[in-house]
């Protein structure tokens, strides 16, 4: 919407945004907007994004909290194009959440690495990425017994993907964090994503 020319009601993806402002090259107008740093808390399936990110809200309002997984309810989720398609309407609805002045925390497994590959990329001043990690066992733990996943091929899945975490710094292009949580509890978990939220605000 904030996107969306005011003057000429253009909606194309093809608005410049310099600073703060917006610019429409089909008419020429310009437009202020707040300019927001997007987060995402990512990691692999199982290892707690959901939880913590449950225990988050209960911990702040400075920040909305959202679930990427709502996307694949309501969108195609089959090919690569659908992927980025779900992470520019992430992106355009983080956007008019920012307007109410406050940042936008996504819970996102997958497709770290297009996130700055998008046209509404732009609209943000910074994209922050935090993965939440666990140690081998304490991940199969969480998986079988806290969700009761018995599926070998998605378990080693996950297992694969929270190692790449751990030992990596960038997915593509894309820069993460890190934060270990094998010995927290969910409570503990949200506390440090929080530190982590307040320090880069
Ligand atoms: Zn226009």
């Amino acid at each position: 919407m904030i996107a969306i020319c005011p003057n000429c009601r253009s909606h194309e993806w093809n608005k410049l945004v310099k600073g703060s402002h917006i610019f429409c090259p089909e008419c020429g107008t310009e437009w202020q907007f707040k300019k927001e740093v997007l987060y995402v808390i990512t990691g692999c399936s199982g290892v707690g994004k959901t939880t913590t990110a449950q225990e988050l809200q209960k911990l702040t309002t400075d920040y909305v909290v959202l679930d990427a997984d709502l996307f694949y309810n309501i969108m195609p989720h089959e090919s690569e194009e659908d992927y980025f398609d779900q992470i520019e309407q992430i992106y355009s609805l983080s956007n008019d959440i920012s307007q109410c002045g406050k940042p936008v925390v996504w819970t996102m497994a997958g497709n770290i690495d297009k996130l700055l590959q998008v046209y509404h990329a732009q609209f943000f001043s910074e994209i922050r990425v935090l993965a939440l990690t666990c140690g081998e066992s304490a991940l199969r733990k969480r998986m079988t017994e806290g969700r009761g996943i018995m599926d070998e091929g998605w378990i080693q899945g996950s297992v694969a993907y929270n190692e790449y975490f751990r030992t990596h710094e960038k997915i593509g292009e894309v820069s993460f964090s890190t934060l270990d949580i094998d010995n927290k509890s969910p409570m503990e978990a949200a506390q440090s994503v929080l530190q982590w939220l307040d320090a880069k605000k």
